[in-house]
């Protein structure tokens, strides 16, 4: 299973290394409900995350998150505790402070600029993270932290990108003079086949010339035979010569 999980994970972080340049160190944001989720589940974020992922990881929080942990007291200390060990990131809230959830939107809005992953707990910010394009999430799942697979809205806009890398603008302008060049081509194609039928009826005639040719035709064996005549005639004469002599 974990080689699986693992192999998942790897083919996952190749989608967004190519895709959407995603580099070492990874840069992980975290919120409260998954530190609260990795608590009761004992996974040792910081310690197990890097091997997971295969490669050196930055793990970093908001102030919104911490503010927001804050408030929630006693029931979330432990996850508190966990969020204080990672770094702080600035977000635009620093004066009049938003919900966790709304941060880390904003944090990776204008297409995840900073290539961060979303590593949280909460389904709806989930969810709202799977409709933005290049960002990873990660969740915990039957005490393990899972990488989600890539979002159809990231593949479509993958896919989307290799098109318009494969066919550019002014190629595609090229391409659509090219159609119309074929078109009338093969309409000129179509003329000249169509030429060719209604001269179907040309071998008939041509026939009907080769009869009228047919009964000119004895006269040139005829030919052939004065031909002959005349080799005959110059044998002849040959054997004249070779007789006179
Ligand atoms: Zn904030």
């Amino acid at each position: 299973m974990k080689i699986t999980r693992q192999k998942h994970a790897k083919k996952h972080l190749s989608f967004y290394r190519h895709n959407f340049r995603f580099r070492e160190p990874y840069q992980v944001l975290l919120d409260g409900t998954f530190c609260q989720a990795a608590l009761r589940n004992k996974i040792q974020i910081k310690e197990q995350l890097p091997g997971y992922l295969m490669g050196e990881v930055q793990l970093c929080t908001t102030r919104c998150v911490m503010k927001e942990l804050e408030s929630l007291g006693k029931e979330l200390y432990g996850a508190k505790l966990i969020a204080q060990r990672f770094q702080v990131r600035n977000c635009a809230h620093l004066e009049s402070p938003i919900s966790s959830s709304e941060c880390l939107l904003s944090m990776i809005a204008n297409d995840n600029p900073h290539h961060y992953f979303i590593a949280t707990q909460d389904h709806s910010l989930g969810n709202k993270v799977r409709k933005r394009a290049g960002v990873p999430l990660i969740f915990i799942i039957q005490n393990t932290m899972v990488l989600d697979k890539p979002s159809p809205k990231s593949v479509a806009h993958v896919q989307a990108q290799q098109i318009s890398q494969l066919v550019p603008e002014h190629q595609k302008h090229n391409l659509e003079h090219l159609k119309d060049e074929q078109g009338v081509a093969a309409g000129t194609e179509r003329r000249g086949k169509k030429r060719k039928r209604v001269g179907g009826p040309n071998p008939l005639s041509c026939m009907k010339k080769k009869k009228k040719k047919s009964p000119e035709v004895p006269p040139t064996p005829a030919g052939s035979q004065k031909k002959r005549r005349r080799k005959k005639k110059g044998n002849s004469a040959l054997k004249g010569v070779a007789e006179s002599v």
